[in-house]
């Protein structure tokens, strides 16, 4: 079955999407916790970072990359941001599709919750 993620990816549920090329898509998170909260995701569905392998290196690297874009283009790079990846259960991960949490707009904490 298809990750709820790729049914964004394939328009099948809408989303507000801020970028797209051919290896990932990033949108607007549902359910903000910080006032920029933008995910980023890679149509490849790799289940968490615990499954990604040295094949993916390229593709991990460029969300990364692309995070940085994002982060520019709307706005909140020069004030900073955070990106998170939620793996598994003790960090939290809901949804098991691999993906990229960019937030911003705010001071973040340390250490994280
Ligand atoms: P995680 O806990 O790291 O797996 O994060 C999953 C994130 O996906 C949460 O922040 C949710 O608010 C977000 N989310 C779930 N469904 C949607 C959706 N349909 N559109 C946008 N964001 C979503």
């Amino acid at each position: 079955m298809s990750s709820i993620f790729t049914k964004i990816i394939n328009r099948e549920i809408p989303a507000v999407i801020v970028y797209e090329d051919e290896l990932c898509i990033s949108f607007r998170d549902i359910d903000p916790k910080a006032p920029q909260h933008i995910l980023l995701v890679p149509k490849k569905e790799i289940k968490s970072l615990a499954e990604a392998t040295e094949e993916d290196a390229p593709l991990l690297g460029h969300l990364l990359v692309k995070a940085a874009e994002i982060a520019r283009d709307q706005g909140f790079s020069d004030s900073g941001y955070r990106v998170v990846i939620n793996t598994n259960k003790d960090g939290g991960q809901a949804v098991y599709h691999i993906h990229l949490h960019i937030l911003g707009g705010r001071q973040m904490e340390w250490p994280p919750g």
